[in-house]
């Protein structure tokens, strides 16, 4: 008898223990990162080994992988304001809403029960600090297009870390009309705002609060592509590191921290294959910094690494049996930085361009011709566009959500992924099932298919909520 309460005691301390408790969180969002864009940067890196087959990824390896779905109660296809507010708060809502539901009530979310629990937070991105995914965690409002609003909310939130490339709409209003800077009312509640890793590691002992934005223009829309970085320019590694350094000092209550790799949808809408491979491994050299630190408190730290949403319709394999992946290593530069080559070479120039010198920036910068071959049809189609932008004069532009790109840019990038065999089927999100990776502390609360929704309900089981 007493020989089974203590195996009885023993089982119920056990599955305590498996259960969590998570004190560390770490929450990994790919904005966009369907499973498609996983696997062909496993499968790109693979060929780059010269095989056919899969280079894994630290995430893919977790225990746990799984897959959720993310549809709005609006829309099929959902938006991020709305799938951030599932992941943030475990309830669907209209799409373009943040941290409220259909009828524009709040929703209280995980980062905020975690604060309430005396944990620190963390929310973090390499787009802008108030775009729709970051937001949804600290935010209460009907439009994902209010800014300002969105601000006063991070304000009052009390998180201990904010990062991203800047912020939009610093002092203006929802209505257009002005109102006061919003950055000393930031500094008036504690932040200490610091510009670039370099700044960050100088200040960190100065404030407890931080906020770390790109260098430069605290208005930026997003930090460079991983493809484009310049040295200086933030990775998201830095910035989980800085989280992390933040978030740990002087805390015995643990920590919640969501990472957003915001440029992996924008890629993605801008269907340009390379630059979201090197999105995905940047996320994923974030995701390391975050195991790191798993391997030092692996019994109660939890990773997850989802996504939002697809964007793209992306699919591996586009008619032929054979992948040419390795050809996008040969693209050098994203979509957007490709088409403003091309129109400075056009504002640039007291002669008209010729088809040799477009052809010379493709080949530089995309590979084609000197690395990857080009056909006579395929040539002939490029041929015809430079005919068109920079004889006849047709400057229309490719408008994807977040460009507006040359058109000789996109077709270049696109004949590419074509080259690649791989596919695009929009330029928009689709309701494509998304990947689910876990570790650690309640990582097996995420076994099995899921809805978004679950996701920080398990967090927080996790949690001993
Ligand atoms: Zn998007």
């Amino acid at each position: 008898m007493k020989k089974n309460f203590a195996v009885l005691l023993f089982t119920i301390c056990l599955s305590g223990y498996l259960h969590g408790q998570a004190k560390y969180v770490f929450l990994f969002i790919g904005d966009g990162m369907g499973f498609t864009q996983v696997n062909t940067t496993e499968m790109y890196l693979a060929e780059l080994e010269g095989r056919i087959g899969v280079s894994p990824l630290t995430f893919t390896q977790f225990p746990v992988a799984s897959f959720a779905t993310t549809y709005s109660t609006s829309n099929g296809v959902t938006d991020s304001g709305a799938a951030g507010t599932a992941l943030a708060t475990g309830s669907k809502t209209k799409n373009g809403a943040i941290g409220v539901d259909s009828l524009n009530a709040p929703l209280i979310s995980i980062a905020e029960r975690a604060k309430q629990k005396g944990m620190k937070v963390g929310i973090a991105t390499n787009v802008r600090i108030n775009h729709a995914t970051p937001a949804s965690f600290y935010a209460h409002r009907a439009s994902r297009n209010m800014g300002y609003e969105i601000l006063l909310d991070l304000l009052v939130s009390d998180f201990d870390f904010f990062a991203g490339s800047g912020i939009s709409d610093p002092e203006r209003w929802y209505d257009k009309t002005p109102a006061d800077n919003i950055f000393p009312k930031i500094d008036s509640v504690g932040y200490a705002i610091v510009y670039g890793y370099e700044s960050f590691l100088a200040n960190q002992d100065k404030k407890e609060k931080v906020m770390l934005i790109n260098k430069g223009d605290k208005s930026n829309n997003s930090i460079p592509y991983a493809i484009d970085r310049t040295n200086g320019d933030l990775t998201l590694a830095h910035i989980t590191d800085c989280a992390i350094r933040t978030l740990e000092t002087n805390n015995e209550n643990g920590f919640f921290l969501m990472v957003e790799s915001g440029q992996l949808d924008w890629a993605g809408h801008a269907n340009d294959g390379a630059t979201v491979i090197h999105e995905v491994i940047d996320l994923n050299e974030a995701v390391k910094r975050a195991y790191d630190f798993y391997l030092e408190h692996p019994d109660e730290t939890l990773i997850l690494v989802t996504a939002d949403h697809e964007t793209g319709g992306a699919v591996l394999g586009t008619g032929s049996s054979t992948l040419n992946l390795a050809v996008l290593q040969h693209q050098k530069v994203s979509k957007g930085t490709l088409s403003s080559y091309i129109s400075n070479m056009r504002t640039n120039s007291d002669r008209p361009v010729t088809w040799e010198e477009v052809k010379d920036l493709l080949a530089a910068n995309l590979g084609l011709w000197t690395n990857v071959p080009v056909s006579e049809s395929q040539e002939k189609k490029l041929v015809e566009r430079y005919r068109k932008s920079f004889i006849e004069g047709d400057q229309t532009k490719e408008e994807s959500l977040y460009q507006s790109d040359e058109k000789l840019a996109s077709e270049a990038i696109a004949l590419l992924n074509s080259i690649a065999r791989l596919g695009w089927i929009s330029g928009s999100h689709s309701a494509n099932y998304v990947p689910v990776f876990a570790i650690g502390a309640g990582a097996d609360l995420f076994k099995g298919k899921m809805d978004n929704t679950d996701i920080p309900r398990f967090i927080m089981e996790a949690m001993n909520e």
